[in-house]
């Protein structure tokens, strides 16, 4: 026991359950400051965004409810991580910090190296506690999932009896929403953030939404309610995947012989993207530079030297003349969020028929979305853009997708109201109306809606025909072979997956 302050550094982990950092920093006895630094670098980022501050402020209040009941409230701090946690090194003597390894992107990296110089001068401790199934400079991929799967098996942190309160440490104000430190003006609702909306959300799933998940998972509308919904949730920590994984196991194991019908097969999947959440977030930490290269080198250079400012305006802004694909945008710019389906189509649009760099595209996505998560992120553009070398190319079809997943239109209409006059039977491509007529804008008379900007069928020939151009090239093979060892998932492996058990029942009670 010491009067050392232990300083316990909350980023993207905004919870005090299944909180190992918390948990350990409690346990060695003396004041404890629970700390969250509002970083201004940060936020001028091309990926940061007001939407995620919105998140994260809904969170961090119900933080600071859940520390104070503890006997500490959170203090938060605005300034550069190394000088804040400098400054509380020099106020209060406070030698040791924990914290979560952030698996994040450059810049998070870059602070953190930044951070651990500053400790190693000031002669501070800094523990850092895997998390998200993260392992910290892996070997080799081969038996990651094993590691894994025994990381959420085990025991849920439960969260510290009390905190011993560090009385002198003032904190700085919460920033407002509103704060002109997060850019843009917030276009659009956000997703409501924090533990409780979590667990709620959570809990919904389980016990109800999940029923038809797999059934609804890829429609525009109905996936809102269907999916789960906890992208965001995990992505900024108000729940850990590991209470999530064991939440369902624990779910599994009530089901009833009736609702087993409905739900088991929809756990089962819902389970199977966990897994790949963490895979996801794997391949960023071994691979860094995937936020910013393409992942098979060849690919480089591919789209960037042709970029398209009037292409990628449309698209960001729902304009591009192919409803489904406008509808998609536009909901997603208000909602915040949109189905993987719908995700990946977009992607596949801006990057095959229009032939967008997915580095000016993701950052787009990244900032609309409330989930942002760069191992998920990046990895899934370079997937969608081809340019990974270790994935069959797929270019979506944006009139199938439309007739698929929007047969009457209905999704359409709603988001793109100036269709709203048109027949189920040119609902998805306007353009065929006989009766068509363009104004001088090229827009479709009496609709304000705009032609569409491209060919998708010939525009998709021409990229498909480069990447296959490229896949062709001497050593591709060779070079997409050493990605796959690097950051391919072994199904192998993961087929042997082991179930996981609920070993604790009481530390589970999330609901
Ligand atoms: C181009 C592109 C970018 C994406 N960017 C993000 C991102 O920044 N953040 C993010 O969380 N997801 C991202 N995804 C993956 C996926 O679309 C979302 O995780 C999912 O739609 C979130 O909704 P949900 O929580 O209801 O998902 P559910 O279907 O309920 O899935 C449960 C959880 O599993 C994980 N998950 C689901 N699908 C995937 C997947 N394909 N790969 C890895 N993990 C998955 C997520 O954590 C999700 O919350 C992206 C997908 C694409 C195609």
């Amino acid at each position: 026991m010491t009067e050392d302050v232990q300083i316990v550094w909350f980023k993207r982990d905004l919870r005090i359950n299944d909180h190992a950092p918390l948990r350990a920093a409690s346990r060695h006895g003396g004041p404890v400051i629970p700390l969250y630094i509002v970083e201004p670098d940060y936020w001028q980022q091309p990926f940061a965004a007001r939407r995620h501050w919105h998140y994260i402020h809904d969170s961090l209040i119900d933080l600071n409810t859940a520390l104070t009941g503890l006997g500490q409230p959170l203090v938060i701090k605005i300034g550069q991580a190394s000088d804040v946690l400098k400054q509380l090194h020099a106020a209060h003597g406070s030698q040791t910090i924990w914290a979560h390894e952030e698996t994040g992107n450059q810049w998070t990296y870059d602070r953190d190296i930044a951070v651990h110089k500053m400790c190693s001068e000031t002669g501070v401790t800094l523990h850092e506690i895997p998390t998200n199934g993260v392992v910290r400079r892996l070997k080799s991929r081969d038996n990651w999932s094993v590691i894994r799967n025994a990381r959420m098996a085990e025991r849920i942190v439960s969260k510290p009896a009390a905190l011993t309160p560090t009385p002198a440490c003032k904190p700085d104000p919460l920033p407002d929403k509103a704060d002109p430190m997060f850019g843009d003006k917030q276009i659009g609702h956000v997703q409501k953030g924090g533990r409780n909306a979590a667990v709620a959300d959570l809990a919904s799933f389980l016990n109800h939404r999940s029923r038809a998940y797999l059934y609804h998972i890829s429609a525009p509308e109905l996936s809102e309610f269907h999916c789960s919904r906890l992208s965001a949730h995990l992505a900024w920590g108000t729940l850990s995947v590991r209470e999530v994984v064991q939440s369902v196991a624990k779910r599994r194991t009530q089901l009833g012989e009736g609702d087993k019908k409905q739900f088991a097969r929809n756990l089962s999947a819902f389970g199977s993207r966990l897994a790949w959440r963490c895979h996801f977030i794997q391949k960023i930490e071994d691979q860094p530079k995937i936020e910013t290269h393409c992942m098979h080198p060849a690919f480089e250079g591919l789209r960037v030297n042709d970029h398209n400012e009037a292409y990628f305006q449309a698209w960001c802004s729902g304009n591009t003349g192919y409803p489904f694909i406008d509808a998609c945008m536009r909901n997603l710019t208000v909602e915040g969020w949109i189905t993987f389906r719908m995700r990946a189509m977009l992607v596949s649009f801006a990057s095959y028929q229009l032939w967008l760099d997915w580095r000016i595209t993701g950052h787009h996505l990244a900032r609309v979305f409330t989930d942002y998560e760069p191992g998920i992120h990046y990895s899934q553009l370079q997937m969608q853009s081809g340019v990974t070398g270790i994935n069959a190319m797929r270019v979506y079809n944006p009139i199938k997708q439309s007739i698929e997943h929007d047969p009457t239109g209905v999704f359409i209409r709603k988001w793109v109201p100036e269709l709203r006059g048109v027949s189920d039977e040119f609902i998805h491509q306007p353009w065929k109306r006989k009766e068509t007529l363009f104004d001088d804008k090229g827009r479709i008379l009496g609709e304000g809606y705009p032609a569409r900007i491209v060919d998708h069928v010939t525009s998709a020939r021409e990229a498909k025909q480069k990447i296959s151009d490229i896949r062709k090239g001497a050593d591709f093979r060779k070079t997409a072979k050493s990605v796959l060892n690097k950051l391919g998932s072994r199904k192998t492996v993961s087929a042997r997956r082991k179930k996981v058990k609920v070993e604790d029942d009481s530390q589970l009670s999330l609901f």
